[in-house]
């Protein structure tokens, strides 16, 4: 379903319209955890298209579900539409393949170019400065829910990487704090709140996310009994979601795009590369993090550092950003320095020799995620299942480039500007899709 262009003029001036319109707190909705406001556009039509919801399982990997017992997940799969494996963008890190999802553009035009990063004017930003996280002058492209509130329809979001900040002057209707302790079960009650809202303040996308799989990997490794009960425990959690939405009647009307962001690779302790053990790195910016480390020296060291990396390790790797693979697409942004350093497949890359500061030298990491996007063991997963969606389907690979068209479409809004092609995806899409 597109809309009119009276449709958007209606909704400018509802946008211009006095106090009166403008959206009312849903304090009672997350009794104070959500933030409400700051959309500026009251719903002027409920959604026609179905609620969708978006779920994000940090770090699931294509071939999980394959090796765990995940019931819920694999129920979803069966009832609705998997892909053989969701390919991320690089760098393979959270940040910047969570934003590309929600805009549909590669790092180097959403500006999301490594959880760690640098601007020239900004400073320095990592998943750790809320200052930075929510600063919309990071956050580049046009994200689904800034497209869905422009459009005159409510977004929530249970945490998403740049749903706390500002961008183009729009916030999500409804939108949280990251807070990584909030239990996993709150989390998906939360989301069935927002859906039992009165239609007209229901929102029409609503996310949801889970980062209990990726850390277990991280810490220990991706066989490990650990990440094997995250998965249960994620999957349990799953499991109250659909059980929520068929107490009320929405499993199978309400479109469910579960999603990871990428893989994850093992990465024995003793397979560490540091580059201070080859070149020294003093007055030298570091950002980036293993295995992707990015250098921007001073101009005159440039060519030294680089000539001193090339070589240095046989897993490691140094390249001009004008050298990167085309492919990667990660040559032109202020925020890509001139070196990229990158260690193979289950290696960590350190800059700096030794933890120095640190009271207790930190453990390296037994799992990791950052590397080429083409390697299987980078790829994350997809499963989805509604009615816009095909049913007991599967498909091969997809990018996740492409999953910002497919939501639009899903929601019956007008994509913003960006790289995706719906096409790529029609496999995953009802063949008669219901009219939105
Ligand atoms: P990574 O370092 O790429 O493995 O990132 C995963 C971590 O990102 C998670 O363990 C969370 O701690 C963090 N994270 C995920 N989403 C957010 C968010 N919206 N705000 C801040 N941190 C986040
Ligand atoms: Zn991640
Ligand atoms: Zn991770």
């Amino acid at each position: 379903m597109r809309r009119s262009a009276g449709f958007f003029l209606l909704a400018l001036l509802l946008t211009l319209a006095p106090a009166a319109w403008a959206p009312h707190a849903a304090s009672a909705v997350t009794e104070g955890a959500a933030h409400p406001e700051s959309s500026t556009v009251e719903p002027v039509a409920a959604a026609g298209a179905p609620p969708l919801v978006l779920v994000s399982i940090d770090g699931f990997r294509w071939d999980y579900l394959e090796r765990h017992p995940a019931p819920n997940l694999r129920r979803l799969a069966a009832d609705g539409v998997e892909a053989r494996a969701l390919v991320p963008v690089f760098p393979s890190k959270t940040f910047p393949n969570h934003y590309t999802i929600v805009t549909g553009l590669h790092p180097d035009r959403h500006g999301i170019v490594d959880n760690t990063m640098a601007d020239p004017e900004l400073g320095r930003f990592s998943l750790g400065n809320r200052g930075a996280i929510a600063d919309g002058r990071w956050w580049g492209g046009e994200p689904i829910w800034v497209s869905v509130e422009r459009q005159g329809l409510r977004a929530a979001t249970c945490f998403w990487p740049g749903s706390e900040a500002e961008i183009g002057g729009i916030r999500p209707t409804y939108w949280m704090e990251y807070d990584g302790r909030l239990a996993g079960e709150e989390r998906v009650r939360i989301v069935l709140d927002w859906l039992d809202l009165p239609a007209e303040r229901r929102p029409a996308l609503s996310t949801l996310y889970w980062s209990d799989v990726d850390s277990a990997a991280h810490d220990t490794g991706t066989a490990s009994p650990e990440t094997a009960a995250a998965i249960e425990r994620v999957d349990r959690w799953m499991g109250l979601l659909l059980a929520g939405l068929e107490e009320r009647g929405l499993y199978g009307r309400v479109n469910l795009l579960v999603v990871s962001d990428h893989g994850m690779a093992d990465t024995p302790a003793e397979k560490m590369v540091v580059l201070e053990d080859f070149v020294e790195l003093d007055g030298v910016e570091i950002t980036g993090g293993t295995p992707v480390v990015f250098l921007r020296p001073p101009a005159a060291r440039v060519e030294e550092i680089r000539r001193a990396l090339s070589g240095a390790h046989p897993a490691l790797r140094v390249m001009r950003r004008e050298e990167t693979p085309r492919r990667w697409r990660f040559r032109d942004h202020p925020r890509i320095p001139p070196l990229i350093v990158a260690v193979d497949e289950g290696w960590n890359l350190r800059a700096e020799r030794t933890d120095a500061g640190d009271a207790a030298p930190r453990r390296p990491p037994l799992g990791m995620h950052g590397y080429d996007p083409r390697l299987p063991s980078m790829h994350g997963f997809l499963v989805a299942h509604g009615p816009g969606f095909a049913a007991k389907a599967r498909v091969g690979r997809i990018s996740n480039l492409h999953l910002y068209e497919l939501m639009c479409h899903l929601l019956g809004i007008e994509p913003a500007e960006n790289e995706g092609r719906l096409r790529a995806v029609r496999g995953l899409l009802a063949r008669t899709p219901r009219p939105g």
